[in-house]
């Protein structure tokens, strides 16, 4: 059924003044910030091109031949041998989404994939260290998860226009204005409105957690074209958020039909966060663990794979058999995540993430509810 209602700031209107925020901005709404962790720094590795990181890093690169050209290859090598080392070396593990780029994600990344495979692996992390490569809410996502581990994030102004479009003073307003209907967030939300709602929710299992609350109604956030999904295969009543990705949101429906009619035979993917014209063309929607999945099993001859851009690399250096055609939106927030930050990050131990403890007991408590649900 379609949304029942969407609201934002702007129809909150005993939201404080100057609280609005805009879309799409890079900006982290999270009260604690990342920040330098002073300690003993560790010196700068030699990063120079020699015969030992070309043998040493030889295997990593049979794994993106088909998406690094060789000729780049021994300028990313020597930082990617160095931080392979350094991890070991401080006891750490990172953590890549899969729309980082593949150097990171297929070279010195020790677990990858979407938010909720990352949350569920951060939780059984052993290693005293944890490196986020992805954006921050994911970095505050593991800390939660991991309050006794250090979690670092190369660059903390790596944000993101869903966690950036809804405060927890948001939450608190819908709350009174809908008083009893529960709250569904994404996990692309900020600690301090985890820490508001009932459960969060990821889009491999959207669906599933808005219906395991048994309500007739429910509020969903703050992606309004994921919750427009969502209402698209359930009974339950959904009152969305204004919030939208600044990456899936640019994709046009009639840019896959171009590509269609191009080519009849092409096969088309989308994440829900795309609009619903851009979902109306799609053979498939599924977020990215099950679109990589899908091509997994498909193995379709030529894809549109229409996500952050990243990701096409990334399965395509798994799968060289399957041409990709890209409609190319790069995510300008993980792109802020870069080989030299995380060098940087593990030999100086920053920027960490920290969180106040009773915010965070709270937020942690909607991520738990989540993982917990019994599939
Ligand atoms: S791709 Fe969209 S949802 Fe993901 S981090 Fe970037 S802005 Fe946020």
């Amino acid at each position: 059924m379609p949304i029942t209602g969407i609201y934002g700031p702007d129809d909150l209107t005993n939201r404080p003044h100057g609280q609005a925020l805009k879309q799409g901005t890079s900006e982290v709404i999270t009260s604690p910030r990342a920040v330098p962790v002073p300690g003993p720094a560790l010196p700068m590795p030699s990063l120079e091109w020699t015969d030992d990181v070309e043998r040493a890093t030889a295997p990593l690169y049979e794994r993106v031949k088909h998406v690094i050209p060789p000729i780049e290859w021994p300028l990313m090598a020597p930082t990617i041998h160095a931080i392979n080392e350094l991890k070991r070396e401080r006891g750490a593990v990172i953590l890549a989404h899969n729309y980082q780029a593949p150097e990171i994600f297929h070279c010195v990344a020790d677990i990858g994939g979407d938010s909720l495979q990352l949350a569920v692996e951060a939780t059984k992390v052993k290693a005293g260290i944890i490196v986020q490569c992805g954006v921050h809410f994911m970095a505050e996502t593991s800390k939660l998860l991991n309050p006794e581990k250090t979690v670092l994030i190369p660059d903390s102004r790596a944000g993101c226009s869903l966690a950036a479009s809804i405060t927890g003073a948001d939450v608190r307003l819908l709350r009174e204005k809908f008083p009893g209907v529960p709250v569904v967030a994404y996990v692309n939300t900020s600690a301090e409105v985890k820490a508001e709602v009932d459960i969060c929710c990821t889009s491999s299992n959207a669906v599933q957690v808005v219906e395991s609350l048994n309500a007739p109604t429910v509020i969903f956030l703050p992606d309004r074209y994921l919750a427009t999904y969502v209402a698209s295969k359930t009974d339950v009543k959904i009152i969305a958020w204004k919030g939208a990705c600044e990456v899936h949101e640019r994709f046009k429906g009639e840019e896959l039909r171009a590509y269609r009619e191009a080519d009849p035979s092409v096969q088309i993917i989308a994440h829900p966060e795309c609009p619903p014209d851009v979902l109306a063309e799609a053979d498939f929607t599924g977020s990215t663990a099950h679109m990589i999945n899908w091509v997994r099993n498909k193995r379709p001859r030529r894809l549109v794979m229409i996500t952050e851009c990243s990701m096409a690399d990334n399965v395509r250096a798994e799968l060289p058999d399957v041409e990709m055609l890209r409609p190319c939106n790069l995510c300008p927030h993980m792109k802020r995540i870069t080989l030299a930050n995380i060098l940087q990050s593990l030999l100086t131990r920053g920027e960490e993430v920290t969180i106040d403890p009773a915010l965070a007991m709270r937020a942690r408590r909607s991520v738990e509810r989540m993982i917990n649900l019994k599939n």
